[in-house]
């Protein structure tokens, strides 16, 4: 199918392109890398009067490692924020949720931020963004606000974004030296969207045991919330995770859909043996340290 007719804009500056939002509020869209937003087009699920492209505001095609946050301007492609070896030694659970995203050609052309204001449900990086509390900055004419983790997600492809704004950034936090993440999915074939999915994070105390773990499911409801489930880890040493209670505990927290990919009761199942795999991967990487890490010496002699 072909598009509806719209016009279309590719203003040069971020300040212009607040103005123009600002003028056409809910008539305009904007356009980021299009791998969401030109299919829904073509199949008439969206109908904007205008179309805003953003792909001449190189001021916002940045990945910064700063003030303990990764900060991920609006241009950055998911492929570029993937390579990025200085945002991979910050937070490492980045580059292992974005390999997961579709195929290296819509990585190409996908910005990481679009995915997230997209808000599909059976997407990496909003779970990433609920399970670390990430921060979004929603920028508009009248000044810059943020939502934080699973505020930034209304329901299925509905985010916090207001007509008239435009999401400048996404600010992840860097990895903690005692903390850890790991992402696991099943997908039919690599490079689909997820059947279910899980990113969990874990932290440990200098002797290596847990003082906190939660998760967030992706493809297994309509947005992304952290689950905590560190009450049902707490005290157990990270080579030797008991998880059951913690699958249990998630589990029960779970309310999946059926549909033609998956029932509700094996998507349920399902999330709760991947998040049984992601427990024990991020308690395995909260014991390794990272470059951006700031090793503890009682840490290193543990190590
Ligand atoms: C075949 C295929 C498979 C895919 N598989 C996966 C997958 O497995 N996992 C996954 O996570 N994603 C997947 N995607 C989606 C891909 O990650 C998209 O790139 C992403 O969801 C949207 O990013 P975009 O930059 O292309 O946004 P666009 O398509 O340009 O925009 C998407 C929506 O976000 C809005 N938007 C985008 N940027 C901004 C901004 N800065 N400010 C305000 N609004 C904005 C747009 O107006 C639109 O409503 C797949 C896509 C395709 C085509």
């Amino acid at each position: 199918m072909k598009p509806p007719v719209f016009a279309y804009h590719a203003p040069r500056s971020v300040e212009e392109t607040l103005e123009l939002l600002a003028q056409l509020g809910a008539e305009a869209k904007v356009l980021a890398g299009g791998q969401s937003l030109v299919p829904m087009l073509n199949m008439r699920l969206v109908a904007p009067a205008v179309l805003v492209d953003i792909r001449h505001l190189d001021d916002l095609d940045t990945v910064e490692v700063a003030d303990g946050r990764v900060r991920v301007g609006a241009r950055v492609r998911h492929r570029r924020l993937e390579r990025d070896d200085a945002a991979h030694a910050a937070q490492p659970v980045l580059r292992e949720a974005l390999e997961l995203v579709a195929h290296p050609v819509i990585r190409n052309r996908g910005t990481s931020v679009g995915s997230i204001v997209h808000a599909d449900p059976a997407a990496e990086l909003p779970a990433v963004v609920a399970l670390l509390d990430a921060r979004l900055e929603l920028t508009s004419r009248d000044g810059v606000r943020h939502v934080t983790g699973a505020d930034a997600f209304l329901g299925p492809l509905e985010s916090a974004l207001r007509p008239g704004e435009l999401a400048t950034a996404v600010e992840f936090p860097v990895r903690s030296p005692y903390g850890g993440a790991a992402v696991e999915e099943l997908a039919r074939r690599h490079g689909d969207y997820a059947l279910a999915g899980v990113a969990a994070q874990v932290d440990l105390d200098e002797d290596r045991r847990v003082t906190a773990a939660k998760a967030a499911f992706f493809g297994v409801g309509g947005e992304p919330a952290a689950i905590d489930v560190g009450q049902a880890l707490a005290g157990q040493p990270a080579d030797a995770l008991r998880v059951d209670d913690a699958v249990g505990l998630a589990r029960d927290g779970l309310d999946p859909d059926d549909d033609i990919h998956a029932t509700a009761s094996y998507r349920r199942h399902l999330a709760g043996v991947l998040l049984g795999r992601a427990l024990v991967r991020a308690a395995a990487a909260a014991t390794t340290p990272t470059a951006a890490s700031t090793p503890d010496p009682a840490r290193e002699v543990h190590a």
